[in-house]
């Protein structure tokens, strides 16, 4: 079962990687974007942090709806909103209990990606996060490291693609041949759920 230190874990482990990657996603962010994927995600997720450990929530949805909280309010870029969406609504789909289980976390996280699809209104192959995030969600039934292997082939398939979501749209054809930095990031995230599990 996987309780609240497992979630802060997760977010811990996010945070970290996205501070080991921020360069590599903005630069990903300068080709077909405005350069700043990765101190969005990085402001984001330092915040989450920050407000763990300031506010220590004890159960698994608390967590999920307060680093939702700080990505909401700290990310100026389309991504807080739409991260923050994703870990709202998984976290209210977790509910109050004290532990939960994985098919459990795996049901959450798919209404927290339609959620996303909702707001964003982006669907599979319009080189978004959703491309990282659909398949990861698939794949978990086989266990996180599915999950992981999934989400990064899902950000690696955004290279060919014509973006029909978010600023790299406006570039149209010149927007194939890079990966999107959203759908990388989000590999960051799914894979972070390995390494939470690790302990
Ligand atoms: P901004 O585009 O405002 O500068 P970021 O650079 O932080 O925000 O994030 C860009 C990423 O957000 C994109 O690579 C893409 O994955 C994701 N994104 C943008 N718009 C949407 C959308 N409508 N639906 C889903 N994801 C989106
Ligand atoms: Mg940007």
């Amino acid at each position: 079962m996987l309780d609240a230190d497992f979630f802060r874990r997760w977010m811990t482990a996010t945070a970290a990687s996205v501070d080991r990657e921020a360069q590599r996603l903005t630069a990903l962010d300068s080709e077909i974007g405005d350069a700043d994927h990765g101190i969005n995600m990085q402001r984001g997720f330092t915040a989450v942090t920050a407000a763990l450990e300031e506010e220590a929530p004890d159960t698994p949805g608390a967590v999920l709806v307060l680093a939702a909280r700080q990505l909401i309010s700290k990310v100026g870029g389309a991504s807080g909103p739409l991260y923050g969406t994703l870990l709202r609504r998984t976290g209210k789909e977790l509910g109050d209990t004290a532990e939960v289980g994985e098919e459990q976390l795996a049901a959450a996280l798919r209404e927290g990606v339609d959620a996303v699809m909702k707001l964003g209104g982006a669907a599979p192959g319009d080189k978004t996060m959703i491309d990282a995030l659909v398949p990861a969600v698939d794949a978990l039934a086989d266990g996180f490291a599915a999950a992981r292997a999934a989400a990064e082939q899902g950000a690696e398939a955004t290279i060919p693609l014509q973006a029909r979501k978010g600023r790299a749209s406006y570039l149209g054809e010149r927007s194939i041949g890079h990966q999107d930095p959203g759908a990388t990031s989000s590999a960051l995230l799914i894979a972070a759920l390995e390494e939470a599990a690790e302990g």
